[in-house]
Order: structure tokens, then sequence, then C-alpha cells
């Protein structure tokens, strides 16, 4: 065998294994993405504005996030899944829901990969598709219905309603008296003087994105 097939043999040895390095760490095989899951990556990247062949998985992202201690995929795997093509394994991460949207990812992205904006495009997609985790959904619309009502977040509706929602009506209730007696919970609410204007957002962007609720 001459060295120049000998030379061949080990470069594709190499890119096989580079290659079963990024699928083995999502737990994943996949032989190719489908015509679906790319028209998919290509509508979220449309929407977010961004293109996930920018990473290069340096991991600064997560590095920098303050939540990827609660997700199952960080921020840099997100985009690695959407890179092979795992759309339906992004959409049905509980990342997606678990992110705070604060940009810092986005901001130290030395690729100019919008993740945040990914992040929320994914979570547009999983709602579309009617696919959330019921508890972040339940949480995410109490905190959202608080601040429509009072113009910030009243914690003791916020949990009594997040309770109504699982079905839980009584789940941490043992906690209160103790966090009223620490001054750390208000019965009553404490509206802000611009609610109503907060209000009138939250009505601009349902009639923007139609309501999802
Ligand atoms: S910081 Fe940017 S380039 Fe680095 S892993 Fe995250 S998305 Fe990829
Ligand atoms: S925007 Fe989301 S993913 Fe990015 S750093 Fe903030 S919480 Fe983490």
């Amino acid at each position: 065998m001459s060295r120049g097939w000998i030379v061949l043999i080990f470069i594709n040895l190499g890119l096989a294994y580079e290659f079963g390095k990024g699928e083995e760490l999502m737990g994943k095989v996949v032989l190719s993405a489908s015509r679906e899951a790319q028209d998919l990556v290509k509508a979220i990247e449309a929407a977010s504005g961004t293109r996930t062949s920018l990473c290069y998985q340096c991991g600064k992202c997560t590095a920098g996030c303050p939540v990827n201690f609660a997700m199952d995929y960080p921020p840099r795997q997100i985009i690695r899944l959407l890179q092979l093509g795992l759309v339906e394994e992004a959409l049905q991460a509980k990342s997606i829901w678990v992110c705070a949207s604060c940009d810092t990812c986005t901001a130290r992205c030395p690729r100019g990969v919008d993740i945040a904006s990914i992040m929320d495009a994914l979570r547009r997609e999983a709602l579309g598709r009617g696919r959330v985790f019921r508890d972040v959904s339940a949480f995410n619309q109490s905190f959202l219905n608080g601040v429509k009502r009072f113009g910030r977040v009243h914690e003791a509706s916020m949990v009594v309603e997040y309770n109504t929602r699982n079905m839980k009506l009584l789940k941490n209730a043992e906690q209160g008296p103790l966090m009223l007696s620490k001054g750390k919970l208000n019965i009553l609410p404490e509206p802000i003087k611009g609610r109503k204007e907060v209000s009138r957002i939250f009505d601009k962007v349902k009639e923007m994105e139609g309501d999802h609720q």
C-alpha cells in the first residue's frame, strides 16, 4: 500500500473519531439530518437572525450563563444540537424554558451567535407545537399574569395561581407564615403607577403574536 493511501486512511479515521465525539456528546447517533429538520433549523435561524454554523463550540456562552446548572443542555450544546440537525431534541429541551433571556451568552460569543434569540425562537416554535413543560409553562403564565395585573410580580398571588394551574393547591403552603413573619411576602399586591401601560404592552404583544395561553 502506498504512503498516500496510508495517510488518507489515517485522516479519515481521525475525522470519523471527531464526528463521533460530537455525537457522543449528545448521546445520539446521527447519520444525516432529514430535510424537514434542516428546514426547521433554517427557520429558527431566520427567526433569530443568526447562524448556528458560526459556532466553533468554545463554550464561552455556557460559562457565562447564570442558569446553566439547571439546564439539561447548556447553551453551547443547544447550538450543537441544531448544527447536528437534532432540532426535535432542542425543542424538547428543558433549557429553553429555564433560559432567563439575559443575553449574557450572546454578549460573550466571539463568533457573534445570538444564542439568546435562538432560545427565544425555539421557545416560540415549541409553544406553537404545544411542546412545553407543564410546570414551566404554569410558572411562566403565573409570572406574566402578575406583571400584567400589577405592573410587577406579586409573589403570593403568583404562587397561588401557579399551584392552581398545577392542581397542587397546598404546595409549599407551610412556607407562607414564615415568609410573612420575616417580611419576605406581602399579602396584598403593591401595583406600580404605570400598570395600565404595562397591561397595554401585553395586549399589543398578544395582538402581534397571537394568544398562546
Ligand atoms: S460562545 Fe459562541 S462560538 Fe462559543 S460555543 Fe457559544 S455559541 Fe459557540
Ligand atoms: S440568555 Fe439564556 S442561555 Fe443565554 S446566558 Fe442568559 S439565561 Fe443563559
